[in-house]
């Protein structure tokens, strides 16, 4: 089988920006070289920049944006903990499984698929959680929820509560604000509007969520005591091996970062919203109902009920073989009924909106 060049345009990977796709081919450098670590050191400063915040402890993990949720429950999770989790899609039933795992009485709070998060509901679910999770930008059905109401709502509440914001597909797509809006942890994955390959989980934690925290979690890989301690440095002052790091992604994803905040963050929002814009009116224009609640939706990713008469498999598969472009098919009981269209990172462009609208009309007959 050979390689071929296609257009990503479903829920991610999305195609890189070309300078990360360039720093993937440079020379590989040892992950203690001390020019790879000022690149380490620039990528977790960039990444502040991206998250909006000052913590300290903000680097990428090593793994997809998935590793991510494991390590903010591995590291703030202790048996019996009560867990609020806001599910409004198939990213929100992850949480709840994975936090379930690492020991939290999980709390779901269960909205129907297209809904933002209802902030209300989440905090009469429980007086005191010891964290709150809840998903920026829902991938599987192309919501936003507003997480800077909830953390206004969780902080005028006081507490130890701890705010979790899964970000995958929001950072530097949409404006993410993790301390103006009181998030203690968020997460969130390479390969959509970061415009890197999938491989990295961009990783932000406060200072309280720190002092909280779980000495020993049940996983040393995910031990972000002993991750911190190669990132940032040891209480020693020096960097110590933990495990190798993914080096080429890290130089690729600092590339990304470069190039997203020299463009500037407004201007990369901007893009976003206009492309996301332009499709969401060509598919109304086609006839086509868009999924998720108005006033909600991403621009970012867009879902599009499939009409009652089409082979939604079909028509993804046409859209593949004759045109080079890859949309998404809907997530969990919408799976044949939805298709998801990704404008995310590199993608995030009015070419690639009218592209994908040409192409559906010409599918669609
Ligand atoms: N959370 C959201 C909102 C996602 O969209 C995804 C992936 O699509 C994940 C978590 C999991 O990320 P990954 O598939 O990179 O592990």
């Amino acid at each position: 089988m050979t390689l071929v060049d296609r257009v990503l345009l479903g829920p991610g990977p999305s195609n890189p920006y070309p300078e990360a796709t360039a720093a993937l081919a440079a020379p590989l450098l040892g992950h203690l070289d001390p020019v790879f670590l000022g690149i380490l050191d620039e990528t977790c400063e960039r990444l502040r920049t991206v998250w909006g915040t000052d913590n300290r402890r903000t680097l990428p993990l090593s793994g997809t944006g998935s590793i991510g949720m494991e390590a903010a429950f591995a590291n703030t999770v202790r048996a019996g903990d009560p867990v609020v989790v806001a599910v409004n899609g198939l990213f929100g039933e992850r949480m709840c499984e994975v936090a379930g795992r690492y020991g939290a009485t999980v709390i779901r709070v269960d909205h129907e698929w297209g809904d933002p998060v209802d902030v209300e509901r989440v905090l009469a679910a429980h007086p005191a959680p010891r964290l709150v999770g809840a998903v920026h930008a829902e991938t599987s059905t192309g919501v936003r929820s507003d997480l800077a109401a909830l953390g206004a709502a969780l902080r005028e509440r006081g507490g130890d509560t701890l705010l979790l914001a899964d970000c995958v597909t929001s950072l530097a797509g949409i404006e993410v604000a993790v301390d103006d809006w009181g998030v203690d942890l968020a997460y969130s994955g390479t390969q959509k509007c970061l415009g890197v390959a999938p491989g990295l989980a961009p990783f932000t934690m406060s200072e309280r969520a720190w002092e909280r925290r779980v000495e020993h979690p049940p996983t040393w890989y995910l031990d972000l005591g002993l991750i911190g301690d190669y990132v940032s440095g040891s209480a020693g002052g020096g960097r110590t091996y933990h495990h190798t790091a993914p080096v080429a992604m890290i130089a690729s994803l600092h590339a990304a970062l470069g190039r997203v905040l020299a463009e500037g963050l407004p201007s990369v929002f901007e893009r976003h919203a206009a492309a996301g814009r332009r499709l969401q009116e060509g598919l109304v224009e086609l006839g086509l109902d868009l999924f998720a609640a108005e006033g909600h939706r991403l621009p970012e990713l867009t879902t599009v009920r499939v009409p009652a008469d089409v082979d939604s498999a079909q028509v993804r598969r046409r859209l593949l073989d004759e045109y080079g472009i890859e949309i998404g098919a809907g997530a969990g009981k919408y799976a044949s009924t939805v298709w998801r269209i990704g404008l995310m990172g590199h993608n995030a462009r009015l070419d690639r909106a009218e592209l994908v609208l040409a192409a559906l009309r010409r599918v669609l007959g």
